[in-house]
């Protein structure tokens, strides 16, 4: 069994329930998720006039911490994510590799000015879990059918795919297990 550590990076995000997400993700990939909270300071990769962090150095730090017998490293961050080409990612991940991180900075309908809603946050962290995971697995975006690993520019784009593989992404994760 594949052990996933999940790592809260700066701070633990507000109304994400983490036994739940980790449940929902054993659902889908047959994976072992164990949660880890690092005293986790990430000023490293804050860009002061951007007000964001930089995503490619928070999978660097993951990948330094290299707990033992965990093959993926996920981090989940409040804070809102950067790469220098594009104003902003809902995640990043290392294809092939062990790191990945997301943000639950736009996944909140109050970034959006609409109501909270548990139910729609949820959804949300899980797809974007999935695809960062899928990526680590050597996962790139699927284009053709419904599936976790579309690419998604908006909150828009997450919200219409399926929380789950199409058959040709999970055949390919499952025969690495
Ligand atoms: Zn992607
Ligand atoms: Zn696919």
């Amino acid at each position: 069994m594949h052990n996933i550590r999940l790592i809260p990076l700066g701070a633990r995000p507000r109304d994400v329930s983490f036994d739940q997400l980790c449940r929902d993700i054993e659902m889908i990939i047959p994976v072992r998720i164990t949660q880890q909270d690092l005293p986790s300071d990430i000023d490293f990769a804050l860009d002061a006039s951007r007000k964001q962090y930089h995503s490619t150095e928070l999978l660097a730090r993951l990948l330094m911490t290299n707990p033992e017998g965990v093959h993926k490293i996920v981090g989940i961050t409040p804070y809102d994510l950067f790469v220098p080409v594009l104003t902003f990612v809902f995640g990043q991940a290392q294809l092939n590799n062990r790191a990945a991180v997301f943000s639950t900075f736009r996944l909140h309908n109050e970034f959006y000015g609409l109501p909270h809603s548990s139910e729609q946050l949820d959804s949300r962290c899980l797809k974007e879990a999935l695809h960062e995971i899928g990526h680590t697995y050597g996962l790139r975006h699927c284009i053709e059918r419904p599936c976790v690993m579309n690419s998604s520019t908006y909150v828009e784009d997450i919200d219409l795919k399926p929380a789950d593989f199409c058959l040709t992404c999970r055949a390919h994760i499952q025969s690495l297990f």
